[in-house]
């Protein structure tokens, strides 16, 4: 427990404020404890800038998993009109944040946002 303060534990900062990252809810505003019961039993410490990535990287896991299971005809969040916006948006935004930064991201590249802000955008926005 106590080598915790050391350094970010994505990209190896130390010395700065470290946030301790709990997943708690996902995009969708589900609960993380439900969904995996293991992901949430390790909390990492980051450092400002990677938290803030962490968060955008977690978002955009939620979208493109929601967006895996509609495209298998699954029961998903986006087909839900509000949703899918949601989604639309707040990926268009993590896109912005990415090209905003000088930091590299170290958890999501700007790659797979931009590939999957298309891929949304071939489907039919549900009503
Ligand atoms: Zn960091």
């Amino acid at each position: 427990m106590g080598s915790w303060n050391e350094a970010c534990q994505a990209c190896g900062t130390a010395g700065g404020p470290l946030t301790k990252f709990s997943l708690g809810k996902d995009f969708f505003g589900r609960s993380y404890d439900r969904l995996s019961p293991l992901s949430d039993q390790n909390p990492k410490r980051y450092c400002a800038a990677c938290s803030i990535h962490k968060n955008l990287q977690r978002d955009f896991r939620d979208i493109r998993a929601e967006f895996d299971k509609l495209r298998a005809g699954q029961g998903s969040e986006l087909s839900k009109g509000d949703e899918f916006r949601r989604s639309s948006l707040r990926l268009h935004e993590i896109m912005t944040i990415l090209r905003g930064t000088q930091q590299q991201s170290p958890f999501l590249s700007g790659h797979d946002v931009t590939l999957l802000m298309e891929r949304l955008n071939t489907l039919t926005m549900p009503v």
